[in-house]
């Protein structure tokens, strides 16, 4: 290792902590930050493959370390999880021969092969390759971090049938829930929730919250906290009628699924994948909103109304519980709109199959400033800007109608807004 191409490295980063940015407008500044965070990962990457090295040599015994993980939060500043991440990453390196080669060479971010390799550590050794190329091809494909690790404890589910039962009865056991004293005012909550009570306690507090108002100067963090409030002063009869039911929580899971056979598990509000157990104690429940999808993973139905139904809200709801937009958002479903792909005006259904749901934010990006998303055969989606030639909204006249509050939940939520 050439400390001098280290060397020439450092003195570059010297120069980029030199620069002045006042002159750089925001286009410059994003694809400096996409170049820059590209270049960690890759960096990452270059240490990483380091660190095997290092370990081979024994070097954090030599360093006065224990193992690699100690020298790494002691010698470089690491928090315990990401000094474990790295650790894991750099012992995986001959294991995952496909996953190294795409980090080193940039094509996933750090996080995203950190995620692959902790999936395929949960296997045994054999199917180690199967999870490894299912789950690199979803990163590849462009699943962002949170959606990757979901999708990727789905295809350990599928390898190892009793994952998710571990799982369960290992957040089970570890679930708690502690209010402490109050001090000066503010009372600290910490607790472990099951994925199912955390479901709950998200879709409750989101149906409360509805979408921003515009004039309402609370943090999303605020927000959520007085809807807590509000749901509570209402259970304990403090308020107007308890409004039960009004919100919802969603299982998508495959026929395979509901039998019990092998397949890939079911996922709880389209994301989280959940045990046979947890599927069938939420059936018997009658919790369920089920959808039904066919071996694609695609719902079928149509109609011809210009709204979508509430039934059509939640199979969309159901695919990724947030809105849809190809960039990736994290705005839970529930505040979203129904916006059709190929648009109304010019034939396309209202069907779940042509509808997304898109947040306020990105629904008017295509409202009001002319983006569109495109589907194309390869099932990949892509938002583009107006004027894009393939944009499918390009001079299309929009138009928005009144609309009434139609629920995805099953009774009264917060107020959804239709346009094509
Ligand atoms: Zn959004």
């Amino acid at each position: 290792m050439g400390a001098g191409r280290l060397g020439a490295l450092e003195v570059c980063v010297r120069d980029l902590a030199a620069e002045n940015l006042d002159g750089l407008g925001a286009g410059e500044l994003d694809v400096q930050l996409r170049l820059l965070r590209h270049l960690v990962d890759r960096l990452e990457a270059e240490a990483i493959r380091r660190l095997e090295r290092f370990e081979m040599l024994e070097g954090p015994r030599r360093a006065g370390a224990p193992n690699p993980v100690a020298y790494l939060q002691h010698q470089c500043g690491l928090d315990v999880g990401p000094a474990v991440q790295r650790v894991v990453l750099s012992r995986s390196r001959e294991t995952l021969p496909a996953l190294t080669a795409a980090a080193l060479a940039g094509r996933v971010s750090f996080d995203q092969a950190a995620i692959i390799a902790q999936g395929a550590a949960e296997v045994d050794v054999e199917q180690a390759p199967v999870v490894e190329q299912r789950a690199l091809e979803l990163a590849l494909g462009g699943a962002y971090p949170e959606r990757l690790r979901h999708l990727t404890k789905a295809i350990v589910a599928e390898v190892d049938r009793e994952v998710l039962s571990r799982d369960a009865r290992r957040a089970h056991t570890r679930r708690s829930l502690h209010i402490g004293r109050d001090i000066n005012g503010s009372v600290r909550v910490e607790g472990l929730l099951e994925s199912e009570t955390a479901a709950y306690l998200r879709a409750a507090t989101d149906a409360e919250m509805g979408p921003r108002d515009k004039d309402d100067d609370r943090t999303a963090l605020q927000r959520r906290h007085d809807s807590l409030h509000n749901l509570l002063r209402r259970a304990l009869g403090g308020g107007a009628g308890f409004s039960a039911g009004r919100a919802h929580i969603t299982v998508v899971a495959p026929l395979s699924a509901m039998l019990g056979e092998d397949g890939p598990p079911a996922l709880l509000q389209g994301l989280v994948p959940i045990s046979r157990e947890h599927l069938h104690r939420l059936a018997e429940q009658g919790t369920l909103s089920a959808t039904l999808v066919d071996a694609n993973g695609r719902e079928v139905y149509s109609g011809k109304a210009r709204r979508f139904s509430a039934a059509k809200r939640r199979s969309m709801a159901a695919r990724t519980g947030t809105c849809e937009w190809p960039g990736g958002c994290d705005r839970p479903a529930e505040w979203c709109d129904g916006h059709h792909v190929d648009p109304y005006a010019e034939g396309g259904v209202t069907a779940a199959a042509n509808g997304e749901l898109e947040c306020a934010f990105h629904h008017g990006l295509i409202e009001r400033e002319g983006w569109g998303i495109v589907r194309r055969p390869d099932g990949s989606r892509e938002a583009l800007p107006p004027g894009h030639p393939e944009n499918p909204t390009a001079g299309l006249v929009e138009f928005a109608e009144a609309s009434l509050p139609v629920a995805v939940g099953s009774a009264a939520g917060p107020p959804l807004t239709d346009t094509g």
